[in-house]
């Protein structure tokens, strides 16, 4: 029987597959492939994501063996990879999961055009989402440009039945298997220098770590969700934005574990429902990012399009390292340095910094998460920096600007994140450690700590780059409301 190769691309699991699960139905061969294709249709992925989706190609080839099968890798142009592969397996059929960005839609296009000149059937599906951008429409028919009613009325009713497919017992495999690369040939991990030391502490990648930490969220920090989901120094939120990004756990099989969960503990709903909505934030910016394709690269709000941004790789570099002298900023950064991963409130605080108090175009904070976030994901990433900006849809007004000392007071009162990722501060006493410079010399000298030699004196006055902020965003022409 002709072989069908089945494409992984950001689907990496054996359950909750609907390819996959179809396919193993059927007692079809299936040769699943992975492409590293280094251009990826114009958006190559960051350092940070190599290094998991290393760690997560392993996973899913061990469970593809556990089925009887393999995954094979190969490297280079996608549609002249598989169509090579087509014609030296003999594939009947092309089967993968589609995506919604505009260099992974330009990449399908030309996979489309080979394996119409081969005649080689294709197959796609929704492997990613809950619902398909095309599938939640307003009362005019057009696509929600605000989050509340998409989620509570173009998403919520249709997800009365959200049912998760089990993992396939077992694949057919092709009468003789194509040649794979080896995955430690790929440049996916860092080597000189190894800066990944961090991650491998902070991470386990792969579809059955995914599941555990969903179970493990679902009955502990789920409960007060809401409530703490603030405080970077609680492990209060899931941590499963790199599993989702990678598709290591579907959002299908997230939805549908907690609505089991809530089942079973009504009391913790308030907890339940409103990490759906998080989730609902993810589809969202994919709803966006399909509708409005420019959205990584333009401002959504074309008014900003004349914003007068500085340029200043100085001070870019000092936020990038973590050395801009305000505690919780430079926490955050090096969180993210360390581990590839930031706390949700942290980012919004170290985004609004950049924009509003450095001035800086949000294009700087988005290239910098896109390298250095094992969750770099196309769509969140560039609705979020869009949205703390103020130029994306439903985005926060331009005059909400983030106290970096009052938001460290108030998520982390008692200073232990900024002690856990800002070590030299970590003697000073809760009232002193969010603003160092406003600790007298006895109680520095008394924490050790010589500011401008252990750590930064503040690289701007946030009370004078606020009001600088806010005269330039002024002279922005008038806002015009998305429906
Ligand atoms: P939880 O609170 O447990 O939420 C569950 C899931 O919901 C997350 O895993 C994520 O998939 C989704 N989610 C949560 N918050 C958001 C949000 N605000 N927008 C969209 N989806 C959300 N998230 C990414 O996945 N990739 C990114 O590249 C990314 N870049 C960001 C950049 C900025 C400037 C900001 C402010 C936010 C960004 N986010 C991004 C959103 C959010 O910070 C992370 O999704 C969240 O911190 C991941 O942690 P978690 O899995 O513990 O989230």
């Amino acid at each position: 029987m002709q072989p069908v190769i089945l494409w992984y691309r950001n689907d990496l699991r054996v359950a909750d597959h609907g390819l996959l699960h179809a396919l193993a139905e059927s007692g079809r061969p299936v040769i699943p492939v992975y492409v590293l294709d280094d251009e990826a249709g114009g958006r190559a992925m960051g350092a940070a994501s190599c290094w998991w989706l290393h760690h997560s190609l392993v996973s899913l080839a061990a469970s593809l063996e556990a089925l009887g099968s393999r995954l094979i890798l190969k490297r280079g142009d996608a549609a002249e990879v598989l169509a090579a592969l087509a014609v030296e397996s003999q594939a009947a059929e092309l089967h993968f999961g589609r995506a919604y960005d505009l260099y992974q839609r330009k990449q399908e296009q030309a996979v489309q055009q080979a394996m119409d000149a081969l005649q080689v059937k294709l197959r796609t599906e929704n492997t990613t989402l809950l619902l398909e951008p095309w599938q939640v429409k307003n009362q005019s028919g057009g696509p929600y440009k605000v989050f509340t009613p998409y989620w509570n009325k173009g998403c919520l009713p249709q997800l009365e039945k959200v049912e998760a497919l089990p993992a396939p017992k077992w694949l057919a495999t092709p009468e003789s298997w194509p040649q794979s690369d080896e995955l430690l040939g790929w440049p996916l991990l860092p080597t000189k220098p190894d800066w990944a030391g961090g991650f491998r502490e902070s991470w386990k990648a792969g579809e059955a770590a995914a599941r555990e930490r969903l179970a493990a969220f679902l009955s502990g920090a789920a409960k007060d969700y809401k409530d703490e989901r603030n405080f970077p120094a609680v492990e209060a939120t899931s941590r499963l934005s790199p599993y989702l990004r990678f598709g290591e756990i579907s959002p299908r099989q997230v939805y549908a574990a907690t609505r089991v969960a809530q089942a079973k503990q009504p009391g913790w709903s308030k907890g339940y429902e409103h990490f759906l909505s998080e989730l609902g934030w993810r589809e969202f910016s994919y709803n966006l990012l399909y509708h409005f394709p420019a959205f990584p690269e333009e401002n959504f709000r074309q008014e900003f399009d004349d914003f007068p941004w500085v340029e200043d790789d100085g001070a870019l570099t000092r936020w990038q390292k973590g050395k801009t002298g305000y505690p919780i900023v430079d926490a955050g950064m090096r969180q993210l340095w360390h581990t590839g991963w930031m706390h949700n409130r942290v980012r919004m605080i170290v985004a609004s910094f950049l924009i509003k108090d450095l001035l800086i175009h949000w294009k700087e904070g988005e290239a910098w998460f896109w390298d250095t976030l094992v969750d770099a994901d196309i769509a969140n990433n560039s609705a979020s920096w869009q949205w703390v900006a103020g130029c994306g849809a439903d985005a926060a007004p331009y005059f909400r600007i983030f106290n970096p000392v009052g938001q460290g007071e108030k998520f982390d009162p008692d200073g232990d994140y900024i002690r856990q990722w800002v070590p030299e501060l970590a003697r000073l006493p809760k009232e002193a450690i969010h603003a160092p410079w406003l600790a007298g010399p006895a109680l520095l000298k008394q924490a050790n700590v010589e500011l401008g030699k252990d750590y930064p004196y503040p690289m701007v006055d946030h009370a004078k780059a606020r009001n600088a902020a806010l005269e330039a965003f002024k002279k922005l022409p008038k806002r015009q409301d998305a429906a």
